[in-house]
């Protein structure tokens, strides 16, 4: 049952997490509730960083990828871990920028940056920009000579590789919304209009294959692909890319059916297939570059809720709702994603019934997970959801106008709020 080992049980038979109790934190606190585990993702940025920094070059470092979840505190982590982060928009920039972290190194994503965010990513002096397309590299060239700056820029390119997970969450396969294809070969025409351009450092590529990965081969196999596309560039243009971007998409443990991943070992296969190819192309290393979001956040993370009614379809299903759902974890429903799900104030108790852990909203989508084994259910009983620590608060939404639940962090056992619970007033504040 223990996914992950933030995870325990105390002698009250109450769910542990990063060394407390969750049923303390839900009385303390409210439901629903993030609780998310500082030491945890401590743990994952510096397995990232080090191992980056031992099997690639020295400057090599991870990006967290904002996207996963994005509020200050986190950045304050990302900045005292001493890695990156990258942004997909001007609000994941002004968090980070009010946050004090240094932005030099934030790497600005999207394919639909407008031309107020792109200026506000300059003076927020965002170091990198990737560039999804010729027409946004020429933009961000006009717009970086309005400002008389040169802006650093990675190129998206898509290596054409189907990592085989979900379709909504695969990206790097030449039928997509992100990135221009070698395939096609006009990855090779963007690189020789972008050297072409007096306001734009070229500084080396970008690749991001998909999510939830757990082996390391589609990497090695996108690494392969962009090795060779760095080395034909030379050959083309005499251009030799300073910075290899990998993206992210290591997986992480929802249930106990995944398998464990050792994100260090799989660092070292791909670091030592790079050498090997840049010693077949007589190129130096590149600066690599990941972007790990899920695998960062995911586990350092859990929501709890309190059961309401029990539904018992006589022969057919059984439903206990939740003070929670869709608004704040939509991902059962977007991905009919697994999640382990248990009762975290009777955690002794057999899993003897099936239940399907049903959301608040009126919407029958409104699902967290279907059929879950656990002790019968009673009304204010506990339920924690693991591993949601990614993807759940920062897809969180105002349907239904149900506020946004409260985030909070624990470190050395202590717990403090970092994401104060919204209240109605919140929510209408900018209606008129
Ligand atoms: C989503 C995304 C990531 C993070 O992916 P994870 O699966 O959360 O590690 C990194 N880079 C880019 C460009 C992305 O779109």
């Amino acid at each position: 049952m223990m996914i992950c080992n933030n995870l325990s049980v105390n002698e009250c038979g109450h769910l542990m997490f990063a060394g407390i109790d969750t049923v303390t934190m839900a009385k303390k606190y409210g439901t629903p509730l993030m609780l998310m585990d500082e030491a945890k993702i401590r743990e994952k940025c510096s397995i990232y960083r080090n191992a980056m920094q031992e099997n690639f070059t020295p400057d090599s470092m991870p990006l967290f990828a904002s996207k996963a979840l994005s509020f200050k505190y986190i950045y304050k982590i990302a900045d005292s871990e001493n890695i990156g982060i990258d942004c997909v928009s001007a609000g994941e920039i002004y968090t980070a920028v009010k946050a004090g972290f240094p932005m030099e190194k934030a790497y600005f994503h999207g394919n639909s940056k407008t031309d107020d965010e792109i200026r506000f990513a300059m003076e927020s002096k965002v170091g990198h920009f990737v560039c999804d397309s010729i027409e946004e590299v020429s933009v961000i060239n006009d717009i970086a000579k309005s400002m008389g700056l040169t802006q650093k820029v990675l190129l998206r390119i898509t290596p054409g590789i189907d990592p085989h997970t979900h379709k909504k969450i695969s990206t790097g396969s030449v039928d997509s919304k992100f990135g221009v294809a070698i395939e096609t070969k006009q990855a090779y025409e963007l690189v020789e209009k972008t050297l072409a351009l007096s306001n734009i450092e070229l500084m080396g590529y970008h690749c991001h294959i998909g999510s939830q990965i757990f082996e390391h081969e589609p990497f090695c196999d996108a690494a392969k692909i962009m090795m060779k596309f760095i080395a034909d560039v030379q050959k083309m243009y005499g251009y030799t890319a300073k910075e290899l971007n990998l993206g992210g998409g290591m997986g992480v443990r929802y249930t106990e059916q995944d398998p464990e991943i050792d994100y260090a070992a799989n660092i070292k296969k791909i670091a030592d297939l790079l050498k090997e190819l840049c010693s077949e192309y007589n190129l130096s290393l590149p600066k690599i570059l990941m972007e790990p979001g899920r695998s960062i956040v995911a586990d350092a993370g859990l929501t709890l809720y309190t059961a309401g009614y029990l539904k018992e379809i006589t022969g057919l299903k059984n439903y206990i709702s939740i003070d929670g759902g869709m608004t704040d974890n939509p991902r059962f429903t977007l991905y009919q994603s697994p999640y382990t799900v248990v009762l975290a104030n009777r955690m002794n108790e057999a899993n003897d019934y099936c239940c399907t852990v049903a959301g608040r909203c009126c919407e029958s989508g409104d699902i967290i997970q279907e059929d879950v084994m656990m002790p019968k259910p009673k009304r204010n009983d506990i339920i924690a959801v693991l591993t949601t620590g990614a993807y759940n608060y920062a897809m969180a939404s105002h349907y239904n106008k149900v506020p946004k639940p409260a985030v909070v962090m624990i470190k050395n056992k202590e717990d403090f709020v970092v994401i104060q619970r919204e209240t109605i007033e919140h929510m209408i504040a900018t209606e008129v």
